[in-house]
Formats: C-alpha cells, structure tokens, sequence
C-alpha cells in the first residue's frame, strides 16, 4: 500500500486555535447537515450504509473514478457530531475534486465515523467491521445557467485499522479538537493522495448516513483500509465513539467493482 512517509517537520508544527464562525462550516461543508433540502428525497429504498457484499459485476466505464487532490491547507473542526477537515478558506482553494463520466465533483469536506459503516461481506465468512471510516465529500459545481440544476454528489469512503502511523493524519489526530463547535487551522498542509488506497473499490447508489438521508449519493467503498496507531484510533473515539448509522437494506441494488 502507498501513502506511508514521515513528515519530521510536523513535529514542529504551531496549531492556532480558533473560534468557529457559523459562516465558515456552511460555506466549507453543509453537505451532512439539514440546511440544504434533499435533491433526492429519502424513499428508503436507496439508502446507505450498508453490507458490501464484493461483486463481480464489473464496473462501466460511465462509473469509473479520477482523482485530482492537490494538497491543501486543513481546517479541523468538531462539529458536535463528528470531526470533520475542510480547506482554510484564507488560502487559495486548492479545487480539489473527483471526475466521474466527464463531470466533476469538488472536495467539500471529509470527516470520520465510528466504527466503520460500511461492512465488507465475503463469502462464508463474518462481515469484517473496522473502528473508523473516512467519507470524502464532493459535489458538482452550480451551473449558473441553470440554478435548479440538481447538483450530483459523490462520497469516497475508506476504512481505517489499527496499524503504522499516517504521516498524513498523525499531527490531526494528535490534536483533535475535542470541544464540540470548535476549530484550528493546521499551518501545514496534507495531501490525500496518500489516503485513498489503490486496488479493488465498490460502486452503489445510496445515501448520505446523516440527516436528511438525502439519496442520489454515488458511492465508491475501497476495499482495502490505510492504517492509524491504535492510540490515534482511541484519540477519535474518545470523543465520539459511535457516530455511525445502522446498515440499511441493500434492496436489491446492483454493486459494481472497480479498480484504483
Ligand atoms: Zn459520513
């Protein structure tokens, strides 16, 4: 697996620690929060997370994903249900984003559920259910054109274990902000690259996992988890320990796999 490195610098690192101003979470996130109606309202039929349970059913080109993540200055905030990293808005957007059939998805925010809610499956044995799981949060861009353009969203989900240090997350998870409604900025910056693991991925249509449950939500679940010390995982679930929602019914959606 690629993304391990050391980052000695870090270690001299200074955190600036801010109040949160209610503008900067909207601006930078407001995906997992009620603000902004449901372009697909849940009819629970679609709904996420659930059992992956690994297909052959090989991937369509129209489905295939492109990362483009440049680094960028972090922003960590506890939003009073989950710890969630978006970019410092002082800084020049970095336009961080995903491409799926020639359309692009920017990089909202990513933040950390715990456990896992996503369940790989294999055959015949015990759904494997890891402590944590990153949701990448992107979205189309408005198309001025036409404002009542239904905006697509898409969400990279990706396991953690109990494993070596990330060289990417190990500063964050030093200093994760544990006052609820709370924010510092990291004068670093972190590149993601090195969180999205390579190998086999999982493709459905599902949901967002937090209120409104809005559907319509492309998911891509990498198969293979990146690592954290088993003390950072801790750090985490001392101040939420379960922030994940329960698996919902797969109703027959077709799940596709595809390659990173
Ligand atoms: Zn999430």
């Amino acid at each position: 697996m690629r993304g391990r490195r050391t980052k000695c610098y870090l270690l001299a690192i200074v955190l600036s620690i801010t109040v949160m101003l209610p503008a900067m979470g909207a601006a930078a996130g407001g995906l997992t929060t009620s603000a902004t109606p449901c372009s697909t309202p849940p009819s629970n039929q679609a709904q996420s997370p659930i059992v992956i349970e690994p297909s052959f059913t090989l991937l369509p080109a129209s489905k295939q994903i492109s990362f483009y993540y440049p680094a960028f200055s972090p922003v960590v905030e506890n939003t009073g249900r989950e710890i969630e990293i978006f970019e410092n808005v002082s800084e020049p957007p970095s336009l961080g984003k995903v491409t799926v059939n020639h359309v692009d998805y920017y990089l909202e925010q990513f933040h950390f559920h715990s456990n896992a809610e996503h369940h790989l499956k294999f055959s015949h044995q015990p759904a494997v259910e890891y402590p944590l799981e990153i949701h990448f949060v992107h979205k189309e861009a408005p198309d001025p054109s036409n404002p009542n353009k239904v905006r697509g969203t898409v969400v990279v989900a990706v396991f953690i274990e109990a494993g070596s240090a990330s060289g990417e997350l190990a500063t964050i998870f030093d200093n994760l902000p544990t006052v609820p409604h709370t924010t510092y900025t990291l004068n670093d910056v972190i590149n993601l690259n090195y969180l999205i693991p390579e190998g086999t991925f999982y493709q459905y249509k599902g949901s967002l996992t937090t209120p409104d449950y809005c559907e319509g939500v492309q998911w891509y679940v990498f198969e293979e988890p990146i690592t954290l010390t088993a003390a950072h995982i801790q750090n985490l679930k001392a101040i939420y320990p379960n922030n994940d929602r329960a698996i919902q019914d797969r109703n027959n959606r077709v799940i596709y796999r595809g390659s990173h």
